[in-house]
């Protein structure tokens, strides 16, 4: 079924019985030519692009819950390419091109919104960085603009630019980047991929790989074994606990990563505004809720909550750039596992064993991703080569001390 406002006008005017399920829920077949493990943004991406731009449609999502339950539909839902280093920004302003056409490609409403993200600066060393990063920005074809504190207070002028301790002295624009409605791109990527016919099978977890002589034939689940030519591995932060089941040690470690959202207010905040002398990000909602988070909770964790101190810091983060926050009320949090990398950047990979891929170590920065991290795998898992903007993203980079360090904190996960 096509979406359209046409058809949307004919089943409100007949009662709204023709609406069809978005999706199929079929059981697993005996083996298809590739399973995808994991029915989250990455998963549900990497079918879509197999199956609509590479031609292959033997393909199943297998997911251990429902489509969207895990951090696809936890996330602050912030999108943007502002990366420098010449291993991700390409990768990430290809992410940002499939955004602008998403809605389009998959005919569902993604809520897209280019309404700007701002990184805040507060020292003249911080400034020169953002310059240099805007510059690499440059060079991949992404926008960037320069803001001075003159300019900001004209256009944010409740954000608390005297405050003692963290003077703002300006930002860096990106005026392309904004947010996305997280589960409806869950949503879209698997009605787009079910059309191509892949199967979508929910409620069912791969508790085993079936390896025979170093190739990968399959995957156990609670609903049976399934054959596959090849099994692609995209669980985000249970990827240390599934690869661990093929014999695999990750350079990754899992974090909880909190969210908030207060109750709703008129429109304030018309972008995404981060601050620069802390770690906190804020937008609004279109129904007025103010979204935010922070740092990670700073332990090893699979629990999808998190813990009061992180709230605290994360409330003092919101204070001293905008004060006013203060009045408003927190209405709920929520937490999800955030698959760490040592160097905070990604990898979408061959393994050592035949027939076996992994995507994962997407940090807290892989909602943005979600196109790009589906058209590169499928790339891999179809060609068996890695898509030019993805060469980098390779398991053995700490191997070879070719490490992605965005930040340039060191082979320190908590700290990316
Ligand atoms: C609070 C929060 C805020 C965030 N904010 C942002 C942001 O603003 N911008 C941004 O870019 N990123 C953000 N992120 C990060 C982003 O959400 C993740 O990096 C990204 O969603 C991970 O990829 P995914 O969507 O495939 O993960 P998931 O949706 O978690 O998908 C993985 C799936 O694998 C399934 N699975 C696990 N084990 C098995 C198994 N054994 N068998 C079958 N299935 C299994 C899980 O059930 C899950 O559905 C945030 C994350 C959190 C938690």
């Amino acid at each position: 079924m096509k979406y359209s406002a046409f058809r949307i006008l004919k089943e409100g005017l007949t009662g709204n019985k023709g609406w069809t399920p978005a999706w199929r829920d079929p059981d697993p077949q005996e083996g298809y030519d590739v399973v995808v493990v994991g029915g989250g943004g990455h998963g549900l991406s990497t079918a879509y692009y197999l199956s609509n731009k590479f031609g292959v449609r033997n393909v199943a999502v297998v997911e251990k819950g429902w489509l969207g339950g895990g951090n696809i539909g936890r996330n602050t839902t912030i999108i943007r390419s502002n990366y420098m280093l010449p291993g991700n920004e390409p990768f990430y302003e290809l992410s940002m091109k499939l955004w602008e056409g998403l809605e389009q490609d998959t005919n569902y409403n993604s809520m897209v919104s280019q309404r700007s993200i701002l990184n805040l600066f507060h020292t003249d060393g911080q400034r020169d960085a953002f310059v240099r990063r805007a510059n690499s920005m440059f060079l991949a074809g992404a926008d960037a603009e320069l803001a001075d504190a003159a300019q900001l207070r004209k256009e944010l002028p409740f954000l608390d630019f005297d405050n003692a301790r963290f003077p703002i002295k300006g930002g860096l624009f990106q005026r392309r980047g904004g947010t996305a409605r997280h589960d409806a791109v869950a949503w879209g990527y698997a009605r787009g991929a079910d059309m191509q016919g892949v199967d979508l099978i929910q409620n069912c977890e791969v508790t085993g790989f079936e390896i025979e002589n170093g190739v990968c034939k399959g995957v156990q689940t609670t609903r049976g074994a399934i054959k596959a030519k090849k099994v692609a591995v995209c669980v985000a932060g249970s990827s240390s606990r599934v690869m661990a089941m093929a014999g695999m040690r990750l350079p990754i470690e899992s974090h909880v990563l909190q969210a908030f959202v207060s109750e709703g207010l008129k429109p304030v905040i018309p972008g995404v505004i981060t601050f620069g002398a802390g770690h906190f990000y804020i937008s609004q909602s279109d129904k007025g809720g103010l979204v935010f988070g922070g740092d990670i909770d700073g332990y090893n964790s699979y629990a999808q909550r998190g813990n009061l101190p992180v709230v605290e810091d994360v409330c003092e983060g919101g204070m001293a750039i905008m004060p006013m926050i203060g009045r408003a009320r927190l209405l709920r949090s929520w937490g999800g596992i955030m698959d760490m990398s040592m160097d905070g950047s990604p990898f979408i990979d061959k393994t050592h064993i035949d027939g076996l891929y992994f995507n994962g170590g997407w940090c807290y920065g892989g909602f943005k991703a979600t196109p790009a991290s589906g058209y590169c795998y499928a790339h891999l898992l179809a060609t068996d080569e890695p898509h030019e903007v993805a060469t980098e993203l390779r398991l053995d980079r700490f191997k070879r001390g070719h490490m992605i360090d965005e930040k340039g904190s060191g082979n320190q996960p908590n700290l990316h």
